[in-house]
């Protein structure tokens, strides 16, 4: 029997994005079968590999092993607004804690806008890139400069740009203005 698992607010498409699978194995925190297990990176000093969603959610992965799912948040200074320093203690302590991470090269790191933890969506498409509003484009390329070195304007990146490359552009979109943010990762 499997009940409907629990959804995540900065990680909307956890389920879709084969972080947390359909599979029927013990969870280590709760000790129950209850048909979702995460599949992404636990940090912890203890040896723990299946965690269950609910237990995420929760909170009680977290306080049993002191886990974090992600590797990091990140603060940005935009250049003309206001200053955003990171995001909101509250915010962080979701998504550090409570919020399953994602697959990368160098470890889950998040972007954040309007002071809050930025919602992750994935591996941008080429489309997706290539329409980029100019506001998150601007963010891009000052967050990632070594891109456009290699690849010229954005144009140029997209066309040569795969999803599941060797180079990975994660998506977030800011839950407040909607700007885009994107995370460059190297394997
Ligand atoms: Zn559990
Ligand atoms: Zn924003």
């Amino acid at each position: 029997m499997s009940d409907q698992p629990p959804r995540f607010t900065y990680h909307p498409r956890a389920y879709e994005l084969e972080l947390i699978e359909q599979i029927d194995i013990e969870c280590e925190c709760c000790g129950q079968e209850r048909g979702w297990i995460y599949s992404g990176s636990v940090y912890t000093t203890a040896d723990v590999d299946n965690v269950c969603p609910w237990c995420i959610a929760d909170g009680s992965a977290h306080l049993k092993w002191d886990a974090s799912f992600s590797q990091d948040i990140e603060g940005v200074t935009i250049p003309g607004e206001t200053k955003v320093d990171g995001a909101s203690a509250e915010s962080t302590d979701e998504v550090m804690h409570r919020t399953p991470g994602y697959r990368s090269w160098q470890g889950a790191v998040w972007k954040t806008h309007c002071g809050d933890v930025c919602e992750f969506h994935g591996d941008i498409s080429s489309e997706e890139l290539a329409t980029l509003d100019t506001r998150s484009e601007a963010l891009f390329q000052q967050d990632h400069a070594w891109v456009f070195k290699n690849y010229g304007t954005l144009t140029e990146l997209s066309a040569h740009y795969s999803q599941h490359g060797g180079m990975s552009l994660y998506k977030f979109v800011c839950r407040h203005c909607g700007i885009v943010r994107i995370h460059a990762d190297l394997c």
